[in-house]
């Protein structure tokens, strides 16, 4: 694990490109609705019975760390968030806005919530995936279901 001598976030790659500009949490929803930061709250309440996490608010996002970032939301929006979370398959569901590939098998499904009602069992079940794989599961557990996409696709850093 390295840590940025400058901000003191955690990195699984030495060196790791990222904003050491680390903000407080209260002031990434100063300009939302009071049920944006509910939501916010609700994903974080369920990822934390997964397990330890590490929230990390920086300028663009809030990302959710295991040992890696396995999810996060972009800087809140007045009334919803833009969330990511980080699997190593394709799920397809039309909750996920677009589903990016990064090489080797990596796939980030986006999504918009706007309410706490949307962190149902569902998303939960998505979260709790995401979370193994911020624990790496896909690099110790052999068995783990890894999906490559495409050649020539961008790799995660
Ligand atoms: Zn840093």
């Amino acid at each position: 694990m390295w840590r940025c001598p400058t901000c003191g976030q955690t990195f699984v790659t030495r060196g790791m490109p990222h904003s050491c500009e680390v903000l407080d949490l209260d002031d990434h929803f100063s300009g939302s609705e009071p049920n944006v930061r509910a939501t916010f709250d609700a994903l974080l309440e369920v990822v934390r019975r997964l397990g330890p996490v590490t929230v990390n608010p920086t300028k663009s996002r809030i990302s959710l760390q295991a040992r890696m970032r396995f999810a996060a939301v972009e800087r809140p929006r007045r009334r919803h968030l833009n969330a990511h979370l980080v699997l190593t398959r394709p799920i397809a569901s039309p909750r996920f806005t677009r589903v990016e590939f990064l090489a080797p098998y990596y796939h980030v499904h986006h999504l918009r919530l706007q309410a706490p009602e949307e962190v149902d069992e569902e998303l939960s079940d998505w979260l709790a995936e995401a979370y193994e794989v911020g624990l790496q599961r896909h690099v110790t557990d052999p068995a783990w279901t890894k999906v490559r996409g495409p050649a020539g696709a961008p790799r995660s850093p």
